[in-house]
């Protein structure tokens, strides 16, 4: 019942919306935000949290930043305190989709807006809208960019000179983050036709989304999956051609496991191995030949968006949206903002990375 305390503004009657709204800007200007991050193990989630912040604080805004180091619980207590705080909206990175429901429900009976932030909140009628990254097309591109490691695609997209077969293997994400299962969906409408002719092999028979799923994104659960496979399924001296990584964490543990089993030698180079994020390390390992290629999600952009939507959001005005059918949480589908994203490799990632200002050449020495 503490928790119910609010203004006029937000939880007086409805009826008259315009005057409501007209108060509401008043009342919101400078309003505390409560921004929820799932962890700061990850650079890129370090990078979300700050932008978000300065976004916000830059249209005058007081934010309430908070990380969960992965611990769903945390997570939990976090958006109930901000919520007891007294915050006016709720931008949230959730690490389980499905975790938060009674606290938003909490949040909708104090008027507080909720915006899910990257990743979608899953089995609940309170998130207001959600801006993201095109997710399926994320997977399209980590798919498509194997395939052109191997060289069965060109650079331009078309059939290369490689004909196959070749032996891969595919990681997925942390089954209860619901892009995880986007990312593998879009890598999967392009290699699907590949597998079914024989022209892409999968040697552990492994395909399947729960079969291939990591948990959390823990590093070491792919490195120890990695390990597991080229000590049983290519044992007899079979080579991984290929690796599907949807996260440069996961695909640095997938490197060192090949790194252990003799993999990164001139008689037997690395595998294609996938990733995204562009975070610095895997960068370098791109620049040192290591990981094949990364897929760069500017979160600047992601950071602005939300904060202008969370910004229209306590004005009273409705925020600008692409997408308002494709993200259907399992109680309602919620209008979203998705942004493009960018394959990078050795190729391309000065122009990608350092020439757009997202990193300085320093950075990545
Ligand atoms: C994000 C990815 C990130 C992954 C692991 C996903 O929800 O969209 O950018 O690689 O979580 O942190």
């Amino acid at each position: 019942a503490a928790l119910l305390a609010c203004s006029a503004a937000a939880c007086g009657s409805s009826e008259k919306t315009t005057d409501k709204q007209a108060s509401g800007v008043a009342d919101n200007a400078g309003a505390l935000i409560g921004v929820t991050m799932p962890t700061r193990s990850s650079q890129r989630w370090n990078g979300d949290g700050q932008n978000v912040k300065k976004e916000l604080e830059a249209l005058g805004y007081k934010v309430d930043l908070q990380y969960a180091e992965d611990d769903i619980p945390t997570q939990v207590n976090q958006v109930e305190n901000q919520i007891t705080k007294g915050v006016k909206l709720l931008i949230i990175a959730s690490i389980d989709g499905t975790a938060m429901t009674s606290q938003l429900q909490s949040a909708a009976d104090a008027k507080i807006p909720v915006i899910a932030y990257d990743r979608l909140i899953l089995k609940s009628p309170n998130v207001g809208y959600y801006a993201t990254f095109d997710n399926f097309k994320v997977g399209v591109q980590q798919a498509t960019s194997l395939l052109t490691g191997l060289g069965l695609l060109d650079a331009g997209g078309a059939p290369g000179a490689a004909k196959g077969p070749f032996n891969v293997e595919l990681f997925a994400g942390s089954p209860d983050d619901n892009n995880a299962t986007f990312f593998y969906n879009g890598a999967m409408s392009v290699l699907r036709p590949y597998l079914d002719k024989g022209v892409l092999k999968v040697p552990s028979g492994q395909t399947g989304f729960p079969a291939i799923a990591i948990l959390r994104w823990q590093a070491r659960t792919a490195q120890d999956r990695m390990e597991n496979l080229l000590t049983s399924t290519y044992r007899s001296g079979l080579k991984v051609d290929g690796v599907l990584s949807p996260y440069d964490g996961l695909s640095i543990g997938i490197v060192s496991a090949l790194k252990s089993n003799g993999y990164g030698t001139t008689g037997q180079p690395y595998p294609v191995v996938t990733g995204q994020d562009a975070e610095v390390v895997s960068v370098k390992s791109i620049v040192a030949g290591e990981q094949y290629s990364t897929i760069f999600k500017d979160y600047r952009d992601l950071a602005r968006t939300s904060a202008q939507m969370a910004d229209a959001v306590l004005k009273g005005s409705k925020p600008a949206t692409n997408n308002d059918k494709d993200y259907d949480n399992g109680v309602k589908v919620v209008p979203s903002m998705l942004l493009d994203t960018t394959i990078v490799n050795k190729g391309n990632y000065e122009k990608a990375l350092i020439d757009s200002g997202f990193y300085t050449r320093a950075q990545l020495k």
